[in-house]
């Protein structure tokens, strides 16, 4: 299956659930192809169901398998666009009694999954001459909550990574644009941060009585993917609006 020179087309990690899937169905929505990204080959074939979507398991963290993407990705016609929406957090603990683990994880998802995501499709990128990257880091990036010490680290991590190649890239008309939701309500990244404890993930949102949506994200995404070329929203900050 390979594209016409006109339809827009984009690899969006983490698509199995949440901020990701939601991106890739709001793309194929518009007409893009999107090869949909992430470990759990189940929810991506069900993900893959929606006509556009290619699906591709591979984890972020592994080079070889992001290298086999990127070889697949090429024999399928290539991309524009790349999402580096794989990430999450791990545990709400106060550095006094934070897990070296669960750091490890945070760090080599978020910060280390970007860049070898990146690193690995950049010739891709560079080569087709109006390439765009768009890197979900999170307002956790800009300002450090109690618990969250090694998100914050993190996500703090990938922000600044994302400017740096913003300005790197700018030579080679990559446009990078960096997207920094709130609280989101994804099921997934609530069970996964309090290990499956419900209760304690209702805790993550009180006070907001109206988290944003994976689809409010997705929105946001497509409008800032789908704007001329020349056009840059560099850093986008979206917040449910009774988030301090
Ligand atoms: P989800 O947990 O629903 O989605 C995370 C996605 O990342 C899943 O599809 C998961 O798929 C994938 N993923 C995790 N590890 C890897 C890996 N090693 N390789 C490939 N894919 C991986 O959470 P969200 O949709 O909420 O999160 C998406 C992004 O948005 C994350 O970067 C998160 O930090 C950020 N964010 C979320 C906010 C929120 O409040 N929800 C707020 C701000 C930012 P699989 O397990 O199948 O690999």
């Amino acid at each position: 299956q390979v594209s016409d020179a006109s339809t827009r087309s984009a690899l969006v990690t983490g698509a199995s659930s949440g901020i990701g899937a939601a991106t890739a169905l709001r793309l194929t929505a518009e007409g893009w192809r999107v090869f949909a990204v992430a470990r759990r080959a189940e929810k991506l074939e069900h993900l893959a169901e929606q006509e556009g979507i290619i699906p591709i398991v591979c984890d972020v963290t592994d080079a070889d398998q992001v290298a086999a993407a990127v070889q697949e990705v090429t024999e399928a016609g290539g991309i524009d666009t790349l999402i580096n929406n794989a990430g999450g957090a791990l545990g709400v603990d106060p550095v006094a009694s934070g897990k070296v683990d669960d750091w490890r994880w945070m760090y080599e998802v978020n910060v280390l999954g970007t860049l070898n995501v990146t690193q690995a499709f950049l010739p891709m990128l560079r080569a087709h001459g109006e390439g765009t990257i768009l890197n979900l880091t999170s307002t956790a990036g800009l300002v450090s909550y109690e618990g969250g010490a090694g998100y914050n680290a993190a996500k703090f991590g990938q922000h600044g990574l994302t400017g740096a190649l913003r300005l790197e890239e700018a030579e080679h008309n990559v446009r990078v644009i960096e997207v920094l939701p709130g609280m989101v309500k994804t099921e997934e990244f609530s069970a996964k941060r309090l290990r499956g404890d419900a209760s304690a993930a209702e805790k993550v949102y009180a006070g907001v009585d109206k988290p944003l949506v994976a689809e409010d994200i997705a929105e946001v995404i497509t409008h800032a993917v789908t704007l001329p070329h020349h056009v840059n929203l560099d850093q986008i900050v979206i917040r449910p609006v009774a988030q301090a």
